[in-house]
């Protein structure tokens, strides 16, 4: 892989300036993407934040549903935030009915899982990657978000809630918010939002270290 991958950022919904801002300062080349065509050119794809019932439905609308659920499950690498998440999850607890996702997470995953009253709170999180760059505490925004209920053996907890700051309950420490599995990277909270770039960088090197050669 490149030393400057190309990494796309789904451009259906969401935060799409402020993933490409941090993806840049991760050492990516990124760009904003919507149509199948832009989406094969990339070496890998954020799927931002939003509406998860929104954003599945813009896919379908915008045919890169089915096409992107392909490529992410033969190993286009892929980084969800919070509606993001949603989107990379095999199973879902409290979505609507017939809520498609693009899947390939072997994660159970609850959304508005905080609670619908608790809109919005910031938590610093424990990382469990021993030998990994993120030993430091990182500073994470949680918006409406989703946690995860339930791993699969393949899955690697990447994150989980140690202290909140203000907002949330005493039932969010401990909850699991960020998971790994292969080329696929997921949190609960918005890392594009706080600027700390370390979650941005994990990806940019799983995009690196990826042998997955997207349609280009
Ligand atoms: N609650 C939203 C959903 O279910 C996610 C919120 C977010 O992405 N900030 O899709």
């Amino acid at each position: 892989m490149t030393a400057v991958p190309t990494i796309g950022v789904l451009a259906l919904q969401g935060d799409v300036r402020e993933h490409r801002a941090m993806l840049e300062r991760a050492g990516a080349h990124a760009l904003a993407v919507r149509r199948p065509e832009e989406v094969e050119r990339v070496d890998g794809i954020v799927i931002p934040g939003g509406e998860s019932t929104t954003i599945s439905k813009l896919a379908r609308a915008f045919g890169v549903l089915d096409p992107r659920r392909a490529a992410l499950h033969a190993g286009l690498p892929g980084f969800g935030t919070c509606a993001g998440m949603i989107m990379l999850a095999d199973h879902i607890e409290a979505g609507t009915a017939g809520q498609e996702t693009f899947g390939g997470l072997d994660v159970v995953v609850r959304r508005n899982a905080f609670g619908r009253q608790v809109d919005s709170f910031e938590a610093d999180l424990a990382l469990d990657f021993e030998e990994h760059p993120l030993q430091r505490p990182f500073r994470a925004m949680f918006i409406r978000a989703p946690w995860v209920e339930k791993v699969g053996s393949s899955v690697e907890v990447v994150a989980r809630v140690s202290v909140v700051h203000r907002g949330a309950g005493a039932g969010a420490v401990g909850r699991i918010v960020a998971v790994r599995q292969a080329n696929l990277l997921a949190t609960s909270f918005h890392p594009e939002i706080t600027g700390d770039p370390r979650i941005h960088a994990m990806f940019v090197d799983m995009v690196r270290d990826s042998t997955f050669v997207n349609g280009k």
